[in-house]
Order: C-alpha cells, then structure tokens, then sequence
C-alpha cells in the first residue's frame, strides 16, 4: 500500500467527467492503470470520511461494489486549503442513469442490469463472518441510478457510500447516529418522507433502499425495447413533481395518494421478463416495508428468469 498523501502527486488527472452534490470526479491515470478521481470540497469532509471508512470495511470487495483503491487528503501548496479524494476504478460507460439516458436494452441486458444491482445490493446488506474478520450489514440510503455505475461488460455495480450506515448484528449496534432524513427526496421511501421510519432496527434502512432499489428497477425496465420499440429515459415520478421535488410533494404522493410510477399493460403482456420484472418491482415499492422483498430474494427471483443472450453482445 502506497503512503497517504503521496496518491495526489502520482495520479495524472486528464478530465472532469462527472460533478455530484458536493464535489467533482476526474478521470485519471495512476501510473498505467485509468483512475476515477473523486474530490471532496472541504465542506464535505464528513461525506469523504464517511465513503472512506465504508470502503475500508473489511471483506467488501465484490464485483458489483465500486473498486475502492485509495483514499487522499493534502494541503495544496501556497495556499492552506485542504484537499480530499477519493481513488478507484474508472468506468467509461458512467453512471446508469447517464447509460438509459443513451441507450435501449435488450431483455437479456434488461435483467442483467437489474440482477447485477441486486446483488451488490444483497452482497452490502448481508454480514460476513470468518475467524479473524466480520463484515457488518451495511445500508446505503442514496440508492438511485446515478449512484450505480455501468462496467464494460454491462454488469452494474454500486458506488457513492458517503450516507452509508453499518450495522454490528452481535452488538445490535449501528455505527453512526443515523439521521431519518438522509438521501435523495424523489427517491426517499414512504417511511422516511412520513418520519415512520424505526431507526432503532436496522431492517428499516435495507427495507428502504429496497424501494429506492424498485424505482431503479422501473428506470430501467422503462428502456428495454418490447417488439423493437422502448419508452425514453424519464426519473421516477417525473409526470408528477418538478425537478427538485420537495420533501412535502414527495409525501404527499408517496405516502398519502400511495401512487407510485406507471406500469405499462403492454409490457406485461408482451414480455416475459418485462412480466417478471414488473411484479418484481411492485414487491419493492410496497407501502409496507416489512412486505418488500430482501435483495437476496430480488437477486434470485432474477436469476430464474429465462433470457437469451442477444447474439453478438
Ligand atoms: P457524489 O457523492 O458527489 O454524488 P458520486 O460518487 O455519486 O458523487 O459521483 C458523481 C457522478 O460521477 C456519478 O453519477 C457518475 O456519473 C460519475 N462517476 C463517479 N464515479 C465514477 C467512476 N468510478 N467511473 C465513472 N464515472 C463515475
Ligand atoms: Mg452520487
Ligand atoms: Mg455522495
């Protein structure tokens, strides 16, 4: 492992691809290997070490969880401000929300983006235990399609761990006070927009990213193309709120008209794995957390639909 604040010198940084709520993402190049740069701006230096101590979790490595390679903070020269990042694999395809926005799905591509989320999603919430190691459950709380990434090989894999909370099951103890409001409001469940959420059971923050994880899943059902036609990219409840919903507008049509996005007839009807994975959806978003799925349950009911992989993909 390569000394803290020495990171900073050796990454050659190339160009901004990317901007979040606080800070910017560069892509790079340390030594030979292309880098994703993630900079902080100093007034989200709680993000930084939130993001930091998640990655650093013991045993959280997996294929559909963002490759953490370093962390960084330095003091710029000539000038006392403190700069904080954040190294790991780069991928060019960005964020899903950026690839439905470009691109139709094959089914095959459809389920394989859904299950592929599920998993790292599954892989999160789930304690590890070996002799010498334990890795606690762990919450996301900003699940949405732009905190997902698309790999070359369309596989997804899940990213931005600044609201994660962990969870210690031996103990029954969760890391950090956790704030009932966290997240992003359009994606916010139904108990966390109500306050009904029970922060004292650590079950109420995967069922919570379970039904963000739903509208994700709606996202991307809404691009796979059914008898070569697909609806374009639109965010969840876009018919109904503007573009920087209130946490109010929110409640009022999550939590008291209980609507949630369209379902089309047509892809019911005509699909198989549209079917599927339309009432695999309606079992995330469900009102009641205690009836969603877990996501080990959403991965596997994947996992039995029956596609063919498109030729030549
Ligand atoms: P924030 O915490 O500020 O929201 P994110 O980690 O979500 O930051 O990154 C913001 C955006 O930058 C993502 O939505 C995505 O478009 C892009 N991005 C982040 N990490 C990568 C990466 N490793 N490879 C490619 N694009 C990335
Ligand atoms: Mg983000
Ligand atoms: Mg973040």
């Amino acid at each position: 492992m390569l000394e803290q604040k020495t990171i900073s010198r050796q990454v050659k940084l190339n160009v901004q691809i990317g901007r979040g709520r606080y800070g910017e993402v560069w892509v790079g190049k340390w030594f030979d290997k292309e880098v994703a740069v993630k900079k902080f701006a100093f007034c989200d230096k709680e993000s930084w070490t939130r993001e930091r101590e998640i990655y650093e979790t013991d045993m959280l490595r997996n294929e559909y969880i963002l490759t953490y390679l370093a962390a960084d903070m330095y003091e710029r020269e000539f000038s006392s401000c403190l700069e904080m990042w954040m190294v790991t694999d780069f991928h060019e395809h960005g964020s899903l929300f950026d690839y439905l926005n470009q691109y139709s799905l094959s089914e095959y591509h459809m389920i394989k983006f859904a299950r592929t989320t599920a998993s790292g999603l599954a892989f999160l919430h789930m304690d590890l235990r070996t002799r010498d190691s334990v890795k606690p459950c762990i919450a996301h709380r900003d699940i949405k399609s732009r905190n997902i990434l698309v790999k070359s090989d369309l596989a997804c894999c899940i990213a931005d761990f600044g609201l994660a909370v962990r969870h210690d099951t031996v103990k029954n103890l969760i890391d950090i006070a956790p704030n009932s409001k966290q997240g992003t409001k359009r994606y916010m469940s139904p108990e966390v927009l109500g306050e009904t959420i029970n922060i004292d059971d650590f079950t109420s923050f995967k069922n919570s990213d379970i039904y963000s994880l739903g509208l994700v899943l709606w996202e991307i059902l809404r691009r796979c193309l059914v008898d070569g036609e697909c609806l374009e990219y639109q965010l969840p409840y876009h018919e109904r709120v503007p573009g920087d919903p209130s946490i109010a507008e929110m409640k009022t049509l999550v939590v008291d008209e209980k609507y949630r996005p369209e379902i089309k007839k047509r892809w019911v009807d005509s699909s198989e794995a549209c079917s599927a994975m339309a009432s695999i959806i309606e079992e995330c978003w469900s009102p009641l957390p205690e009836a969603r799925l877990n996501a080990r349950r959403v991965e596997k009911n994947f996992s039995d639909v029956d596609v063919k992989r498109p030729p030549y993909s």
